[in-house]
């Protein structure tokens, strides 16, 4: 028997009692960026095609968990828009019965073709990911040189009628101090929401150490001497990132303190790799094989069952401030950020 929520949704808790509503889905391993705090600069190697998870098996699993509680998706790669024919899964997902919202993190170099289709299909959200404005300091943090087709995929994205566009950029000590207050400005111009995400240990080189993060109370110093900021209360306990708004009423901005601050006591999502693991947190060392089981035949209960076990050992927080941290085996482009 499940328990319903206020809204008559079927309520998903976790071992620790948290309320699970997010299923973060990877539909490709594979990215046309080369991002310095996430893949390596080359001699990649990806998953052969055929051990992807199918667009009818991806929605197999949803139509599970939706009935379980799940009734937020976000798609997510590697890069999203790689995966061909992405608006066909996007209509399938936005049709289960029971899923109210669907999302996709992308870096938008596709988007300008992509971005109607996708709307028509039933996409809801878009967050983008752009950490510099500058030419040269995307070209260096990006390994390539594609500002102009992110920034044309943004204007496509507003020109379609998308109107929730957040921009993540990540947050790297001695490189993003510069590109800080033209994002935020880019922001407040266009009505768009910037997030900064401090850099976290899941970059393929492993060049990741605590001196290399910019930390969220900088960025909100940089910021506040500029545009004056006021936090949004409990925003944390909503989503990930730490809101604040600026005090002259232009919009807000989100730190998620990924490092310095996490929101690991009001996680309510899970994700699901391209290769059908799931992981019950993004720096999960262990995961849970749905692929094995559905190419097995299994039924929808045995699904279900094997997701509540996952669940009940779902990770109190990640540990990358404590001394026993352990790295994922899987570099970001290959969980699904
Ligand atoms: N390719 C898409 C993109 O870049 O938006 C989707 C996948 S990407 C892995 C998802 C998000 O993770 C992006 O916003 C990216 O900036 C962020 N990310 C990747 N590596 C990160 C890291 N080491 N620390 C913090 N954020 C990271
Ligand atoms: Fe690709 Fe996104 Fe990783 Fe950059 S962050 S390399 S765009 S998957």
């Amino acid at each position: 028997m499940s328990v319903l929520t206020e809204n008559n949704r079927p309520q998903l808790m976790d071992g620790m009692g948290r309320t699970i509503v997010n299923l973060r889905i990877s539909v490709t391993d594979r990215c046309n960026f080369r991002c310095t705090y996430c893949m390596p600069a080359d001699n990649v190697e990806f998953m052969d095609r055929d051990k992807l998870l199918t667009f009818e098996e991806i929605t197999r699993i949803v139509q599970v968990v939706s009935k379980m509680g799940i009734y937020r998706l976000r798609l997510t790669g590697g890069e999203p828009l790689l995966r061909k024919s992405l608006p066909v899964l996007v209509a399938m997902l936005a049709a289960v019965e029971g899923i109210e919202d669907v999302a996709m993190t992308t870096n938008a170099f596709f988007l300008k073709q992509q971005a109607q289709s996708l709307k028509d299909a039933g996409l809801k959200r878009l967050n983008i990911s752009l950490d510099a404005l500058d030419q040269d300091k995307f070209t260096e943090v990006n390994r390539r040189d594609c500002l102009t087709q992110v920034l044309e995929g943004i204007a496509e994205a507003r020109r379609v009628g998308f109107k929730s566009i957040k921009i993540n950029a990540v947050a790297v000590k001695n490189f993003s101090e510069s590109e800080i207050i033209k994002l935020v400005e880019m922001g407040r111009e266009q009505d768009l929401e910037v997030r900064f995400i401090e850099f976290m240990p899941l970059d393929a080189d492993k060049i990741w150490e605590r001196g290399k993060v910019l930390f969220g109370h900088e960025i909100v110093d940089i910021i506040n001497k500029k545009y004056p900021l006021e936090p949004i209360k409990d925003s944390l306990e909503i989503g990930p990132a730490s809101e604040y708004k600026f005090t002259d009423g232009k919009g807000k901005i989100g730190i998620i303190t990924a490092v310095s601050n996490p929101f690991c006591d009001y996680c309510n999502r899970i994700r699901m790799t391209a290769d059908g693991k799931l992981r019950t947190c993004l720096f999960s060392t262990n995961e849970h094989n749905l692929k094995e089981l559905i190419r097995g035949g299994a039924n929808d209960e045995e699904i279900e069952n094997k997701i509540r076990e996952a669940l009940v050992i779902k990770e109190p927080g990640h540990k990358i401030n404590l001394d026993d941290f352990e790295r994922p085996t899987r570099a970001m482009h290959a969980i699904g950020g």
